[in-house]
């Protein structure tokens, strides 16, 4: 120890920084779960209603999934111990493929250890230097982060702006080698649907790769949960490569890429993020394919997730509070000031009801919001409770 570490200034300069964000209602803080994931569980010991999971069919804690998750690591272990290439890939890994290959009607499938690195991968694989992406101004930050790092000129247009994304393909050089489209097909925070038969026509006719992120719309949208295809009606023809994550809906943790065979050998040559991470985990890969296996039993789920979400937006309409309306779980109430809004969030939690607040930078400025998340494993019941507690607060909003 020579006496100079560490350096006190950084220090001060972090201090200084965390002292602002706080000054201003946007520092952020970890909340520890002490019960399992889903709808009554218990944080920090207090038992609450959790209304603010991606946990959208109540899978992360359905006895199924813990059972194969258990058998799995049982007969394979508990790590992969190698990265894919190596000696990671086990049978669970390739039977998974399989299995969500038949669930999203794919060509292939490729298996990632979230959807953070699958868009990563993506982006940075199929372009680069000499090639053009045209991403929707609202995309995930995985994906601003993928474009930034692909090394491609990136053109951003206006959120589900189709007229705006056409003058873009219109002008930009037709000398770029690739040109590739970006969006998630469920929007993350305000829980909108892009127009993605429109923005897919656009990438037939230019000539684009079109990409989408399914990330909130695996197990959402469509009859049989298979995502934002089977609820539009389009396929592979249409959206080139589909890739959504293991984590929300479906209850364990991973992520996929459906496409071409092309695109898949591409990934699995080239995609860094892919090639330098030891594999997902045996009882995570046994978790998954229990979650597919029990969304195609049990489809049901999606609609009553659908009725559960159509109940609570009516409710809030009721108490004329302004809500979206879109065929997902993502229920948004939009209060504006960050501090308002984690006061509000901290007064549910009050009341045994926990609502995460969202805060810039992860939405504009102005539109702080109360994110509300709907899952299948509530009851009608327990959002009655919900709505009482916005009716006492209905003017706050
Ligand atoms: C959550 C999310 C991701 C990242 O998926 P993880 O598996 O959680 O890493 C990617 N895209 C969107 C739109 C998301 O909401």
């Amino acid at each position: 120890m020579n006496g100079k570490l560490p350096p006190k200034s950084v220090i001060a300069a972090l201090a200084a920084e965390l002292n602002g964000l706080k000054e201003v209602g946007q520092l952020r803080f970890l909340r520890t779960l002490s019960g399992p994931q889903q709808a009554h569980t218990t944080l920090d010991g207090r038992p609450i209603l959790l209304l603010c999971s991606n946990n959208y069919l109540g899978f992360a804690n359905h006895p199924r999934l813990r059972a194969a998750a258990q058998k799995a690591a049982q007969d394979y272990g508990c790590s992969a111990g190698a990265s894919r290439l190596i000696s990671g890939t086990m049978s669970l890994h390739v039977e998974l493929e399989e299995a969500l290959a038949v669930f999203k009607k794919a060509p292939k499938t490729l298996v990632f250890n979230n959807g953070y690195v699958a868009n990563l991968a993506l982006l940075t694989t199929l372009v680069g230097d000499g090639d053009v992406i045209y991403s929707d101004a609202l995309n995930h930050a995985s994906i601003v982060d993928g474009c930034r790092l692909s090394r491609a000129q990136l053109k951003i247009y206006r959120h589900c702006d189709i007229e705006h994304l056409e003058k873009l393909l219109k002008n930009s050089a037709t000398s770029f080698r690739r040109r590739l489209i970006v969006s998630d097909s469920v929007f993350s925070m305000d829980g909108d649907l892009a127009p993605l038969p429109e923005v897919a026509a656009l990438a037939r006719r230019y000539d684009a790769i079109m990409m989408v992120d399914d990330a909130h719309a695996t197990g959402v949208l469509g009859a049989g949960g298979r995502g934002s295809g089977e609820h539009f009606g389009l396929d592979f023809n249409d959206l080139d490569i589909q890739m959504g994550t293991l984590g929300k809906a479906l209850g364990s943790c991973g992520a996929y890429v459906a496409g071409a065979p092309q695109f898949i050998d591409y990934l699995i040559n080239k995609a860094r993020s892919f090639i330098y991470s030891t594999a997902l985990p045996p009882a995570a890969l046994g978790a998954s394919l229990a979650a597919i296996e029990l969304l195609s039993e049990e489809p049901e789920r999606v609609v009553r997730l659908r009725s559960l979400a159509d109940y609570f937006r009516q409710g809030l309409r009721r108490l004329e509070i302004a809500v979206r309306d879109d065929p997902t779980p993502i229920v948004p109430v939009v209060v504006g000031d960050p501090q308002r809004t984690m006061a509000l969030s901290a007064w549910f939690l009050e009341r045994g009801v926990f609502i995460q607040g969202i805060r810039p930078p992860t939405v504009a400025p102005g539109q702080s919001l109360l994110r509300v998340t709907i899952s299948a494993d509530l009851e009608y019941s327990d959002l009655d409770r919900v709505l009482e507690l916005f009716e006492e607060k209905r003017n706050d909003f």
